[in-house]
């Protein structure tokens, strides 16, 4: 399985299950995957260690272009927008110019969808780097991705690139400003010979207290939707995400349950 890659800059708008109509903005190479982790799940498909070099990052310019006249279009169309959602072919944080896309996509939505939001959806493997932290602390909802509350079930489903722990995450995660909505995806299965389920009582234990630490706005928890890479994980029924969402919600943190 190749995995699906966004052929544009610009996408959409489209229906999106988590964020209502989103525009997508694509940051990445059209051709493979560029991220830090190689996530099991990934809609993309698997992460090629040796293509993980800078050859075909869009220019901050061509992005602007792209992205002024999907809006100037759609709002001639009289189209509804929810969010214009930083997404794509991989981790969008990763663009060089990804702090000077955002101050200007801040000022395209303030010029054409004013009531839209800016989301971007990231791994939070970058978060140590001040500028990019400083560029996410400026949109509307920063997305970041927890997969797990141990190390071990970290390793399994994000199969980060680099030797970055969960506990380096989580203790930027806490740092993070009042726009931090958490996401993580539930699943089980077996992957490299090894058992993993993310929704045992101990990992979501482990996970919950983890949510404490965070203190995010809200958390969006998802099932498997698409294929996926690996091929031995399975989908998570809406019961147990149910169950999981109540813990949650004794939290006094806002959820989202999607699927
Ligand atoms: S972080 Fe996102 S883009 Fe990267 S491998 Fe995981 S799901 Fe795919």
């Amino acid at each position: 399985m190749s995995g699906f890659l966004f052929d544009k800059i610009v996408f959409g708008p489209l229906q999106s299950r988590r964020l209502g109509t989103s525009l997508g903005v694509n940051l990445l190479p059209r051709s493979y995957k560029l991220c830090t982790f190689n996530c099991i799940y990934c809609e993309c498909g698997w992460t090629y260690p040796e293509k993980q070099v800078i050859t075909e990052f869009h220019s901050a310019e061509n992005v602007r272009d792209a992205l002024e006249a999907k809006l100037s279009s759609i709002q001639k169309n009289k189209e509804h927008l929810d969010v214009i959602t930083f997404a794509g072919n991989g981790e969008p944080t990763l663009h060089p110019e990804f702090s000077k896309i955002i101050d200007f996509t801040i000022a395209l939505r303030d010029k054409y969808y004013p009531s839209a939001k800016v989301s971007v959806l990231s791994n939070s493997s970058t978060l140590g780097n001040p500028e990019i932290a400083k560029a996410l602390s400026k949109v509307d909802s920063a997305i970041l991705k927890l997969d797990a509350g141990s190390e071990r079930t970290y390793k399994l489903i994000n199969k980060p690139l680099t030797d970055l722990s969960l506990k380096e995450i989580t203790s930027i995660l806490k740092k993070f400003p009042n726009n931090l909505i958490i996401q993580t995806i539930f699943l089980k299965g077996e992957i490299d010979g090894e058992k993993i389920n993310n929704t045992t009582d101990s990992e979501v234990g482990e996970w919950l207290k983890l949510l404490e630490e965070i203190k995010p706005v809200k958390v969006m928890i998802y099932p498997i939707d698409r294929e996926t890479p690996a091929k031995n994980i399975s989908k998570i029924s809406r019961e147990k995400l149910n169950e999981i969402g109540e813990k949650v919600k004794k939290l006094n943190i806002d959820v989202l349950i999607v699927g």
